[in-house]
């Protein structure tokens, strides 16, 4: 049970603050209140000698007991306590679970607590379980705190035997039903608790079928199904070495256990893996009594959503399925008819079953979704749950909640969450073009894609070189494909699930990924896929939606979506293009904006990107890098400064430099007038700009060969030689080169001071802070400092400007954070490198381990998502809190930021709520589901 340890935990649902899973907030298993107050309860019961408790009547729960009851426990006893027609039945908590999974035994108490309470169940009935002339049947199901569907294990008809299947007949007044569940016990209980491999039992049903003619198995008669139960009986006898328990309560028991056991099945570890679920939160299992949908046309089972999870709309949404068991309906044998039908064939049904919808909604505040039988005209409510929806129906119901008068603006904030709004920002297909489905894999990177299907990373290179669009195509992929994948406008695999390499490195990249599309048969030799018949050779279109996991033939076309036109301002909300949804977005933005306390920035550092930051909802900079200033034809500029062997040459460099950066910076400053923009100092090291050492080694040789030397090249080469470095990272960059280069840092501290001043000079409204990357100790800052201190007063007293900017620095090494205290002297703010500080605190290169061995990592349930996506709560978080707590202990004034990629995820900006930060600052793109989780942040610690 260690899975998931270390790493933040699924919260409850409308608790969830999250983001791109939209599940996870907590900071460890523990973070279960039921069920920790559940082994709280037992402890204390077993430490006073009082026996614990471990089973729960449906009278004795209620819907905030999942920790505990698990979901549909929970929910059930929530739904008896309302008064609804529920079967009667018992609960067996999580904790008896947990205690069976780490002793490998039931809790001594728990038999007689079961017993106690199936007499009471008994009692209710008014039969016993297994009563040979009139047998109380009972569904054997498991539950846990969060759904985990089909993960786990559930038996139903459990008590019927020989003995008793006649009895059954004879109430029922039906022989064929009774055979009919009696095989599908024996068929249940063999597969799931007898572990006999369940193709047998079909195989032995399709002969039934084939002996009789019969299309489908509601055409065997009784007397085919008593022959198919003998069959059934010889698989278990001869599979699992032992005979098919006739006794009752035995079949239950080990029912019982089976579901215990299910909840680590390899499948359902990797299903928690998946969605971020703990791992040792265990399974409630319910017993209840078994109603029966097949019982004839008055009978039947369905389900219902009290609003449409699509589009979030009431109505009657649902399908049903008369004279019916709930797992006809999955199976998919007969057609379901719409809900709707219910009217005319059980008008008395029909009318009870909407007056429940109505309650379920008014009492949960929230869609729900139903399963529910009809026995004989008698309506049976099995299951209800807060109904999954659609990212866009998820802000429609919120807001639809809010003007119904049921929830206000902070709850409706916790209805929504960052993952869901990023996902309504992605380009979509267009919903009104005509598709051809190939098939369907896991929705791995949100997006739409559609290029030439190539089959390998050289292709893909290749043919994008030359303006192709390509999708990549492969089994699964490994990190020799990255390029291919950076070509690529999407990956598409047919091996692996959300944490596979392709997945993680497609989400790292923001690339549309669809993998694990198991159906489709991938042969890269051949170069070619295929779905059945059908053929896809490379060079042909594909689209494929990374948001729905679907892939088409052809070109589908795409559509931007209309919620960034809404914040690009080229949409207005109430216009009637906009529709529901853009006018829900615009709502939910403004009530979190109202809500929050953090402050949201932008990294940019162009004036396009300033000007879509502002547009959605920046108040500032938080990172501007001055290194991308320093490209394209200034490189040459910048080498020469480095080539540079007396100060008149690095002087003169300089001085080439100096009224391009003031340029920039009085552009971005005008872009962001009134509001503050950090400008970082010069980051990166310095080879960075220089040519790359093999590409120059070649061209210096092959001058040489032809008796051309190439002067500058040679000094180029012994200059790159110089500066190479075996871990750059952590070589000279940041603060360092401010302080072995002379005159880099003051030119640019001149440049901002200069830009400010000529702003203020136009009646602007300068907010420049200048910011000191990679410190580590406070000497460095305060020499930088005290350079540009000068260099701002030489200007200002030479444009006769009083500036006031401000100094501060990054705190993006683990030493710098430890000495906060003492760095908060000479900085009047910090922001936060989380980058720099995730790769240092981890010691990992990020550039290289994402796509090497950080899949492996993923599946081995070491972290749940990566450290670089998520900030690592318990440790680079750690050092953020002591840091923050330092800084201000020392200066109390001091202004704390954060503009590492962390900024902009959902779950990280809830840390950064926590610890106090005055701002994050992210990319444009995703400052609205920055400040949507901001708001979030205010009303889930509210
Ligand atoms: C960081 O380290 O978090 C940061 C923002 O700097 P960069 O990513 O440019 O190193
Ligand atoms: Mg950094």
């Amino acid at each position: 049970m260690s899975e998931n340890k270390d790493r933040p935990a699924k919260q409850p649902e409308h608790t969830a603050p999250t983001e791109r899973t939209g599940k996870a907030g907590a900071t460890g298993p523990t973070g279960s209140t039921g069920a920790a107050g559940g082994a709280e309860r037992a402890r204390a019961g077993e430490k006073s000698g009082a026996a614990a408790k471990y089973v729960y009547d449906f009278t004795e729960g209620n819907k905030g007991m999942k920790g505990l009851l698990g979901g549909k426990g929970a929910n059930l006893a929530e739904m008896t306590n309302l008064g609804l027609p529920v079967p009667p039945g018992f609960t067996i908590s999580t904790e008896a679970c947990k205690v069976y999974l780490a002793s490998g035994s039931e809790p001594a108490t728990l038999r007689r607590e079961v017993s106690a309470h199936l007499a009471a169940l008994e009692e209710t009935m008014g039969k016993k379980l297994g009563q040979s002339d009139d047998p109380l049947l009972v569904s054997v199901r498991s539950g846990a705190k969060f759904s985990m569907p089909g993960m786990m294990d559930t038996v139903l008809n459990v008590g019927l035997s020989d003995d008793s299947v006649d009895g059954l007949a004879a109430q029922a007044g039906d022989e064929r039903f009774a055979w009919d569940s009696y095989r599908r016990l024996i068929q249940m209980f063999g597969t799931t608790v007898l572990g006999v491999d369940g193709e047998l039992f079909e195989e032995a049903l399709d002969e039934a079928k084939h002996g009789r003619g019969a299309a489908t198995d509601v055409e065997l008669e009784a007397p085919d199904l008593k022959k198919l139960v003998q069959s059934y009986k010889k698989i278990v006898s001869r599979e699992a070495g032992r005979e098919f328990p006739q006794d009752p309560r035995e079949q239950m028991d080990l029912a019982v256990r089976s579901v215990f056991e299910s909840w680590n099945t390899d499948r359902a570890k990797l299903y928690r893996r998946q969605e971020r679920i703990p791992g040792d939160l265990g399974t409630a299992v319910n017993i209840v009594a078994m109603v029966f949908g097949n019982l004839g046309p008055d009978s039947g089972t369905g389900v219902a959503f009290t609003r449409d999870p699509a589009s979030g709309h009431q109505g009657v949404y649902g399908d049903y399925l008369q004279n019916a068991q709930g797992e006809d309906v999955v199976a998919g044998i007969r057609n379901t008819v719409p809900l709707a039908d219910l009217e005319s064939i059980d008008k008395a049904s029909y009318d009870q079953l909407l007056g429940i919808m109505e309650t379920l909604e008014n009492h949960y505040l929230d869609l729900c979704d139903i399963e529910f039988t009809i026995e004989r005209g008698k309506l049976w409510m099995l299951q209800t749950r807060v109904g999954k929806r659609t990212a866009g129906a998820a802000f429609r119901i919120a807001t639809q909640l809010v003007d119904q008068g049921l929830i206000d603006e902070a709850e409706a904030l916790r209805r929504v969450n960052g993952a869901q709004l990023a996902q309504l920002m992605f380009p979509r297909f267009d919903d009104d073009a005509k598709r051809d489905l190939l098939g369907r894999g896991i929705a791995a990177s949100p997006g739409a894609a559609v290029g030439k299907a190539v089959f390998d990373s050289y292709t893909a290179i290749k043919w994008s070189r030359s303006g192709e669009k390509v999708i990549l195509v492969r089994r699964e992929t490994n990190p020799d494909d990255l390029e291919g994948m950076i070509a690529a406008e999407g990956i598409l695999t047919s091996r692996g699930g959300k944490t596979s390499h392709a997945a993680v490195v497609a989400r790292g990249m923001g690339k549309t990924c669809v993998c694990g599309a198991e159906e489709l048969e991938v042969d890269t030799k051949k170069r070619r896929l295929s779905v059945g018949s059908r053929v896809v050779e490379e060079g042909d279109v594909i689209s494929i939606d990374g948001s729905t996991g679907k892939v088409y033939l052809g070109e589908v076309p795409v559509v931007p979506s209309p919620v960034v036109e809404y914040f690009e301002g080229r949409m207005h909300a109430g216009a009637e293009e906009a529709g529901e949804l853009v006018g829900s977005v615009h709502r939910m933005m403004a009530y979190a904006d109202r809500r929050r306390r953090l402050r949201v920035r932008a990294n940019a550092d162009n004036t396009e990107d300033a000007l879509r930051a502002r547009r959605f909802g920046a108040q500032g900079i938080g990172l501007c890098r001055t290194e991308h200033m320093f490209l394209g034809e200034r490189r040459e500029m910048v080498e020469r400064l480095i080539l540079a062997d007396t100060d008149e040459e690095r002087e003169a460099a300089l001085g080439q430099l100096l009224p391009l950066q003031r340029a920039d910076f009085v552009e971005l400053l005008e872009a962001m007038d009134g509001v503050p923009v950090t400008v970082r100092l010069l980051d990166p090291p310095l080879h960075e700009f220089l040519p790359d050492i093999t590409e120059l080694s070649v061209r210096v040789a092959l001058a040489e060969a032809r008796r051309d030397h190439n002067e500058n090249d040679l000094r180029l080469l012994q200059a790159v030689h110089k500066l190479h470095e075996q871990n750059p990272m952590l070589g000279l960059r940041g603060v360092r080169l401010g302080l072995v280069i002379p005159g880099l840092f003051a030119m640019q501290v001149r440049a901002i001071a200069e830009a400010a001043a000529e702003r203020k000079g136009a009646k602007g409204d300068p907010r420049a802070e200048i910011m000191i990357p990679l410190v580590g100790t406070v000497q460095e800052l305060e020499i930088v400092r005290d350079e540009a201190e000068q260099v701002i007063a030489d200007v200002e007293r030479a444009t006769g400007t009083r500036l006031k900017l401000s100094l501060g620095t990054m705190i993006e090494l683990p030493r710098a954070a430890l000495t906060a205290g003492q760095i908060a002297e000479a900085a009047e703010f910090f922001s936060f490198g989380t980058n720099d500080l995730t790769q240092t605190v981890w010691g990992f290169s990020r550039d290289d381990v994402e796509a090497s061995f950080f899949t492996a990592y993923l599946e081995k349930g070491i972290f749940g998502v990566s450290p670089f996506e998520t900030i690592d709560r318990d440790g680079v978080g750690a050092l953020v809190r002591d840091a923050c707590r330092a800084g201000r202990a020392t200066r109390p004034d001091l202004k704390l930021g954060i503009c590492g990629e962390h900024g902009g995820d959902p779950e990280s900006v809830h840390f950064f709520h926590e610890v106090g930060l005055d701002y994050v600052s992210c990319s444009p793109f995703r400052i609205p589901v920055a400040r949507l989780e901001a708001g979030r942040a205010a009303v889930l610690g509210a």
